[in-house]
């Protein structure tokens, strides 16, 4: 067990592992695979830089910015991930709705599709703007 207890002494109040980090590894076996068929000296040395990266994140001990950098990466997974759901809802609404920003909140309103100017009232902030529909 003594070796346990010095892993467990090695280890405690180190970050370990997080979404961000799951990503790095995924991220690591993708250019592996690439790297089966390209194999090129800046691929390997990439691979080798986000792997060390990982390690050197995990064996942290600066918890509160690793968190903050997992927290960051989360926040740009759920936008890319809610621009890519916008895109198939307007996709699927094309013939039936049109999707315009709100030019003073910035929030994206599905507005039905009919030919001609349009003053459009935003539920969200309830300014009035005009818009086209072609
Ligand atoms: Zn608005």
């Amino acid at each position: 067990m003594k070796f346990r207890d010095n892993v467990m002494r090695f280890m405690g109040g180190r970050y370990g592992n997080d979404q961000l980090g799951t990503a790095a590894l995924g991220f690591c076996a993708a250019l592996i695979l690439v790297n089966i068929f390209v194999r090129s000296n800046i691929l390997y040395a990439l691979i080798l830089a986000v792997m060390i990266w990982n390690i050197w994140r995990s064996m942290s001990r600066r918890v509160y910015e690793r968190r903050r950098e997992n927290e960051w990466f989360l926040g740009v997974c759920g936008k890319v991930k809610g621009w890519f759901t916008l895109l198939g809802r307007r996709w699927r609404d094309r013939k039936t709705h049109v999707y315009r920003v709100c030019p003073n909140c910035r929030k994206t309103l599905r507005l039905p599709r009919r030919k001609g100017s349009h003053t459009v009232s935003c539920p969200c902030c309830h300014s009035d703007f005009s818009c086209k529909v072609h």
